[in-house]
Formats: structure tokens, sequence, C-alpha cells
């Protein structure tokens, strides 16, 4: 057996989001001698968009020992619930997809079986109402969760919404101060190893040259590195995900109030996101550009703003797909380099995070064993996959009747894998997850009865229990929830209590 030769040099190319949050995993490394430099370029600006989170990015956060005051102060943010998704079923149609459960488990059977029950027969009102996020959500309402689980206040639970370019510049500061060493330049060119194709170094203009023994991608949809120089394979999914450009332009908060959610609304050729932050808000609208010019779309989304626009809409392109070997040879791709699926269920961060965990636990060494870069590149492929279908879900079960965009993607041929899970539970709500799914049965079950996905029947062993209890029980959880979030403080006076951010000068730019 040959000794191990561990990696002593890392070279991050890009300080996006992507960029800083693999620096700061990865100065954990610096500790034990090896060498992690991030190359980036002020002349290159980052995406710029990128501001909603789920839940376990809490993870990533507490593992880099970051107190959440303090992230949340510096980086505008505020506390997102859920996601209020208007028109997305049928036009007049409101559902809201709430992170944590419904209800409680009864004799070992799932809380919708006996709610699918009891709302069949009139007895139990819209699922949301016992699920205490929804209910909180609804009222405008959050309060620090509590871990006992004798406490309602323990089935609270939330990620974040901030402006990405200020938690970018946050974890910056963090790697920085763990020994990251930060390089000023841009990239021009990246020098290929004769004899196994690796990535040897990257070249930056005036002549300088960055040598590496592991290389990070989080160039963006750039790709400097994994599609420029090792010429990587781009797998499509534009034929389920068909938008494919978007509109973004922060706004005015036009009163004291922010919402503790997102607010996705369809339109007719795509939908409209709106993220509530300290200082402003956060729209765009996401768009299949056969269906609507550039212009219109613009238009549709500075006609639907609810404050005064902060400056001129940016322009996106992108196409929704995987990059065929997220780690191809020496270079392992995170952010949008590595793919990209629409922000309807805000998972790219969370991409990001998974894809740094990953790393970590299969750290190769100088051989770079196929082993850890195959199940590297079998895990990422399966977990795309599964935000992928998740996301397709809301398209498809849809009942819109204007645009063809909506007629399209009710008519297509989905995944065999999301067929498979609607159709399950169809017949009588049973689900099952696979692979560590990211998604838990409480987000597929509030988006596939949101999307009216309704099972034809339940669970029998929920026949097995007294329904007078079950209706009792059902009616004291409602009440339970409602009450609990009505004596919670309204989620801005819970910001500026807990975690004031700086007033920014919120001034009109154009461009
Ligand atoms: P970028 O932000 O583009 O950063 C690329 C970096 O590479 C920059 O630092 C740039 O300077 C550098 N670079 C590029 N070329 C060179 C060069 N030649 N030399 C040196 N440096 C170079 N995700 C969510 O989780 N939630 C959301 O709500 C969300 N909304 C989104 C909305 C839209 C419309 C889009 C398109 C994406 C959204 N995302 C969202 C995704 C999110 O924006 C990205 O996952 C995240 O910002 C990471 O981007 P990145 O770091 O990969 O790339």
């Amino acid at each position: 057996m040959s000794a191990p030769k561990p990696i002593r040099s890392i070279v991050i190319v890009g300080g996006g989001t992507a960029g800083w949050m693999a620096a700061a995993a990865l100065s954990r490394l610096v500790r034990t001698g090896v060498s992690v430099t991030l190359v980036e370029s002020d002349a290159i600006a980052t995406i710029g968009v990128g501001e909603a989170t789920i839940p376990p990015i809490r993870n990533f956060n507490g593992l880099l020992g970051i107190d959440e005051n303090d992230f949340l102060s510096k980086t505008q943010g505020t506390i997102k619930l859920g996601i209020d998704f208007i028109d997305w079923t049928r036009e007049g149609h409101r559902y809201t997809h709430p992170f944590g459960e419904f209800g409680f488990d009864i004799e070992g059977v799932k809380f919708h079986h006996y709610w699918r029950k009891l709302y069949a027969e009139g007895k139990a009102s819209w699922i949301e109402d016992y699920n205490l996020c929804a209910t909180a959500q609804k009222l405008g309402r959050y309060t620090t969760p509590v871990a006992d689980p004798a406490s309602v206040l323990s089935r609270l639970t939330y990620a974040y919404q901030f402006d990405a370019s200020l938690y970018a510049a946050y974890l910056r500061a963090y790697a920085e101060a763990r020994g990251v060493v930060r390089t000023e330049g841009k990239v021009v060119d990246v020098l290929l190893r004769s004899e196994d194709g690796h990535v040897d170094a990257i070249a930056l203009e005036g002549d300088r040259r960055i040598t590496g023994e592991l290389f990070i991608d989080c160039t963006g949809f750039r790709g400097l590195l994994i599609k420029g120089a090792l010429k990587t394979g781009f797998e499509s999914w534009k034929h389920w995900l068909q938008c494919d450009r978007a509109w973004a332009v922060p706004s005015a908060n036009p009163g004291r109030e922010i919402t503790p959610y997102t607010r996705s609304t369809a339109r007719r050729a795509g939908w409209q996101w709106r993220i509530p932050l300290q200082h402003r808000v956060g729209n765009g609208y996401v768009y299949c550009s056969d269906d609507i010019s550039d212009d219109e779309a613009a238009a549709t989304l500075m006609a639907n703003l609810d404050g005064e626009p902060l400056r001129d809409p940016m322009l996106i392109r992108f196409e929704a797909g995987r990059r065929k070997l997220a780690w191809n040879r020496n270079v392992v791709a995170l952010g949008l380099a590595s793919g990209f699926v629409e922000p309807l269920e805000s998972t790219s961060i969370h991409m990001i995070q998974t894809g740094v965990s990953k790393l970590m636990a299969l750290l190769p060494d100088r051989d770079f064993s196929p082993v850890e870069r195959d199940e590297y590149n079998r895990q990422t492929q399966i977990q795309m996959e599964q935000v992928r279908d998740f996301v397709i879900l809301h398209y498809h079960a849809n009942e819109r009747t204007d645009g063809d965009l909506w007629r399209r993607v009710r008519e297509m041929d989905i995944p065999e894998t999301l067929q498979r899970k609607i159709d399950l539970f169809r017949n009588r709500g049973r689900f099952f997850r696979y692979d560590d799914e990211l998604f838990a049965d409480s987000s597929w079950i509030a988006v596939l009865l949101g999307q009216n996905v309704m099972p034809a029947g339940w669970d029998s062993l929920a026949d097995a229990v007294d329904p007078a209890l079950v209706r009792q029980r059902l009616d004291r959880i409602r009440e339970v929830f409602r009450r609990a979030a009505e004596a919670m403080p309204r989620h801005e006076d819970w910001l500026a209590r807990n975690c004031p951010a700086p007033t920014a000068s919120v001034t009109r730019k154009t461009a």
C-alpha cells in the first residue's frame, strides 16, 4: 500500500456565493497545512442574485460557528418560513409551501392521511392550518424556536432571505481570518498537464500564474475550468424546465411590514419572485423566451412591484441542466458552474452547501482516485435530479388557462421518477423519500396538495382510530398552532429587536 499523499494546495477560482462558501468551509483545512487560495476579479461581476434559502443553510452557518444575529444584521437578512405560491395551480388560487411538519402522526400513521379523511368529510380545514410555519407566515409573525420537543415552538422551522453579495463578503472576512488567501486577478488561461489532462495552473492577467493540486471552479455560468478548459459536457433539462431568462430588480419596501416568506406569482410566461430583506425587496421575473419578448417581460416585472424600483432591471440568461461531471479530473465545479435549476424552491445555494460538504467528506489525495470522484458525481447527480423533479412538479400539475407555456408543461412527459411519486400520492397519499432526498415528505405534500394533486384515498390504518378522537386532535392542533402564532411578535419587530441591520441609503440609480 502506497503512503497517503494529502492534497497540499487548493485553488478556488471565483468569489461569488459559491467561491466564498467553499473558502469558508475549506478554511478548516488551513490548520492542517493545506494552502487555500481564492482568485477573483473585481472587474467581473458576480451574478448578484440568490437571496432566498432553505432551512439546511442553518447547519452550514452553524458548522462555521457563525452567530445568527450578527450574520442576519450584516447581510440585511430576514426570516423565511416558507413560500407563498400565487396563481400557480390556477388563476386566483393561492397556497403555501411552509417549512416544518404538518400536525403530528397518530399511532404511527402520517398526519396527512387523517387529514385527508376528515377533509373529505368536511370536518377539517385546509392542511396549512395544521402547520405552525404556515400559520405564523400568514400572520406575518415569527419568534425564536425552542428546541424542547414539549414546546409547540419546536415545530417552527426556518431559513433566511439575505443579500447574497453581503453574505459573500461576510464569508470572505471569515475565510481570510482563518488563513484563506485572496488573490485579485482576471483568469486569462487555464493550463493543462500534458500527461493526464489535469489542470496545472491558471494564468492571470499581468503574466501571473497560480498553480495548485485541487481546483474548485466557482466562476459561475462561465465555468472557466470545468467547461472552458476540460470541455465537460452539459445535460440540458430545457424540455422540462423551459424558462431560460430572468429580469431581476430590487425595490423599496413600501411599508414597515417585512413578510417572513418568499412570494412566487405565476405569470403568463413564467413566474415572479418577491424576497423581502431588511433594507429592500428583491424581485425578478423568470420566463420562457419562446413565450414573451424581453421587453414585455421587463415591463410586466416593473408593473408588478410593490415599491419603487431602486435601479434598472438586469437581464440574466440561463439554461436548466447539470454539468455531466461536477468533478472532472482535478476540478470540482460548485455553484452555477456545476449546473442550474431555476430558483423556484431556492435550492442553488443549498447545492453549493452540499457540494462543499461532499467534497470535505471525499477529499482526494494527490493520486485522485476515481473512487472518490465517482461517488461525488453519483451523489451530485441524484441530488440535482431530485431538485429538478420537485421544481417540475410545480409546473406540470397546473390548471392554468392562460399562456402556451402552461399548456405545454401540463401536457409534457415528465421524468419517470416524478411520475411514480405523483401516481403513488394520487392513489392513497403515499410518499417515499429516497437517497437522503433533500425535500422532506411535508414539502412534497404541501406542493402536491397545493397544486391540486389530491389523493383519492388514505392509509386504511387511519380508519382504525376513533374518528371522534382524530377530529378532536386535529381541532386541537389547529387551535394550539393559531394561538402560538398569535402570541409571536411581528417579524419586523423581532428583526428590530434581535438583529437590526444598518440602515441603507437606498437611492434610486439608473444604469
Ligand atoms: P457568480 O456569482 O457568477 O460568481 C462568479 C465569480 O467568478 C465572480 O466572483 C467572478 O468575478 C468570478 N470570475 C468569473 N470569471 C472570472 C475570470 N475570468 N477571472 C477571475 N474571476 C472570474 N440561489 C438561491 O439559493 N436562492 C435564490 O433565491 C436564487 N435566485 C436566483 C435567481 C436567478 C435569476 C439566478 C440566475 C440564480 C439564482 N440563484 C439563487 C442561484 C445563485 O445566484 C447562485 O447559486 C449563487 O449566487 C452562486 O453563484 P456563483 O458563485 O456560482 O457565481
